[in-house]
């Protein structure tokens, strides 16, 4: 009798580690949930490690004067970073030359890493540009791009940081 009970218990407790092992993960993280991995800082805080144009441009939606930029006129190969958190916003393979004064490019280097929104301040119907994980203002983009997305991301040097390829390094 007591072998039965004990063979009842056993049996038991092996179903239920059984059940226990095959229970799905409530708890993960969702990687796709952009809030979760937005930086937040305050005002003070971006001051203290913004340079005041970087602070005006990408906090204030600013925007820097044209052909007076770091990288309107810079052909180096390599990443665009955002310059207040770091993401990678645009590499030199869809930077071209507009001749507008500020960096262009036709494309952006990951599709999640932009925010779209739209600007109507200035009486003007433009389309803002952010940085989808800090929200930095970058600048615009506009439809009178080069092929093959008729893209001109129009955006502030101040707003970035240029990351070299080290691969293409002599
Ligand atoms: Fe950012």
């Amino acid at each position: 009798m007591m072998k039965r009970i004990f063979l009842f218990l056993f049996l038991s407790a092996f179903v239920f580690a059984q059940s226990q092992e095959n229970k799905p993960m409530k708890d993960k993280p969702d990687s796709t949930n952009k809030k979760a991995h937005k930086v937040f800082k305050t005002d003070a805080d971006w001051q203290s490690c913004l340079t005041p144009e970087q602070f005006y441009v990408t906090r204030q939606k600013g925007t820097e004067r044209p052909f007076s930029g770091k990288y309107y006129d810079y052909w180096e190969e390599g990443a665009y970073v955002c310059v207040a958190c770091g993401a990678e916003l645009f590499t030199s393979k869809t930077k071209y030359h507009s001749g507008s004064g500020w960096p262009s490019f036709w494309d952006v280097a990951i599709k999640e890493s932009v925010e779209l929104k739209k600007d109507t301040s200035l009486g003007l119907s433009r389309t803002e540009v952010l940085c989808s994980k800090c929200g930095a203002h970058l600048g615009h983009v506009f439809e009178d791009g080069p092929p093959p997305t008729g893209l001109r991301y129009c955006i502030n040097s101040a707003a970035l940081n240029f990351v070299p390829d080290k691969t293409k390094a002599a």
